[in-house]
């Protein structure tokens, strides 16, 4: 494995650490009337407007429901911005980290793309800067490109393919299958799931999820043996060793459908626990147990929250409809280049559906992503 660790204690502008400073911005808690009275306000706007909301599962729940209840929808990254493609809105208001609303603006350069907060990233977006990505493929001219979809515009032009968790496999799959060797960025953890499952020849950045990578296989043992008959489902952007336990490993869109459609009265999740939430109101009747992190030690940054999708709020969305502030730009001909490498995931999946739903250690059959 190669590629360039990200600190995340490196010191910003303001003095704070990456984490400190989204933590600090994500919304203190509101009372019942506060909530009721800025969703009204949102809803009105988004109406007076012409906006639909677009809500990642990991955002807060008063944003999701939101979503839901004005015709906007909540989903993983890739269903978010097909959504948003295809939805007749003019505006799209994204719910969630800035590669998303890139996203929306790739697939729909002539609809303006709004967010609560541009300051909310992603670990590994701000783990694979673009030049320092660029001089690694230049290294390794013979090696296919391969990103996941939670990198940045600029990352995204410079690959061959976009793949989100639940293609990823088919897709390298395919590409091992023509003999290409890969170059994998930036999630190490689910590279080398990919990698094990497939036998590709894999030479990976050193990226991980802040909130996936603190997962931890023992405590999960632990609480597996004090759950006998509760079923374990992982994102795959966690370690190894919590990967190996799942009973369904697969992106939040899967792990939504096995909550909803297996057999089992309790489940524990290895996921960020803003999933409980839709989780929770598909399958009322289920028990949801979350997986272990490190606790609230020193060394839990996220504690299963991620601290960017906590920057997302009712207030930031209001503040985003009433003053066009947080508009999401891709310049050409970065998007366009860009475009290219999702383009030709669509394509794959559009051609090969059998391959996509076809279950590798507990894949619930489904496109998803992030
Ligand atoms: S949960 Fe992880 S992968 Fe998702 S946005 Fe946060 S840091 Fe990125």
């Amino acid at each position: 494995m190669t590629g360039l660790p990200f600190d995340y204690t490196r010191q910003d502008a303001s003095g704070q650490s990456c984490t400190a400073l989204a933590w600090a911005k994500a919304p203190k808690p509101l009372t019942r009337d506060e909530r009721a009275t800025l969703k009204e306000r949102a809803r009105t706007l988004l109406k007076e407007r012409g906006a639909v909301l677009v809500a990642h599962y990991y955002v807060d729940g008063d944003l999701q429901d939101l979503a839901v209840e004005t015709g906007g929808c909540v989903s993983d990254s890739l269903e978010m911005a097909r959504f948003g493609r295809d939805h007749a809105a003019q505006t799209l208001i994204v719910a969630g980290v800035r590669f998303m609303g890139e996203s929306a603006k790739i697939l729909s350069p002539e609809k303006r793309v709004l967010m609560p907060d541009l300051d909310a990233t992603c670990s590994l977006d701000l783990g694979c800067p673009a030049d320092q990505f660029a001089a690694f493929c230049d290294a390794h001219p013979d090696r296919t490109v391969v990103v996941y979809a939670n990198t940045s515009a600029a990352v995204k032009a410079r690959a061959d393919w976009m793949v989100t968790s639940s293609c990823a496999l088919s897709i390298v799959g395919h590409l091992h299958a023509q003999g290409k060797k890969i170059l994998w960025a930036p999630d190490r953890h689910l590279g080398s799931y990919v990698q094990r499952q497939t036998g590709a020849d894999m030479l990976m950045w050193s990226g991980d999820c802040i909130v996936h990578n603190e997962f931890k296989g023992t405590e999960l043992e632990l609480l597996r043996q004090a759950h006998p008959q509760a079923k374990v489902l992982v994102h795959p952007e966690s370690p190894q060793s919590v990967v190996e336990q799942a009973d369904v490993v697969g992106s939040t869109a899967q792990l939504l459908k096995a909550v909803i459609e297996m057999d089992a009265p309790e489940f524990i999740v290895a996921t960020d626990n803003g999933m409980f939430h839709r989780m929770r109101q598909a399958a009322p009747d289920k028990v949801l147990i979350e997986a272990p992190t490190a606790g609230n030690s020193a060394t839990c940054k996220s504690c299963a929250h991620c601290p960017w999708m906590a920057m997302n709020a009712l207030q930031g969305v209001i503040d985003c409809l009433e003053q066009g502030s947080g508009e999401i730009q891709v310049d050409e001909p970065v998007r366009s280049q860009a475009l290219g490498c999702i383009d030709r995931m669509l394509d794959f999946v559009k051609a090969h559906p059998a391959a996509i739903a076809k279950p590798a250690q507990g894949f619930v059959p489904n496109i998803g992503a992030a």
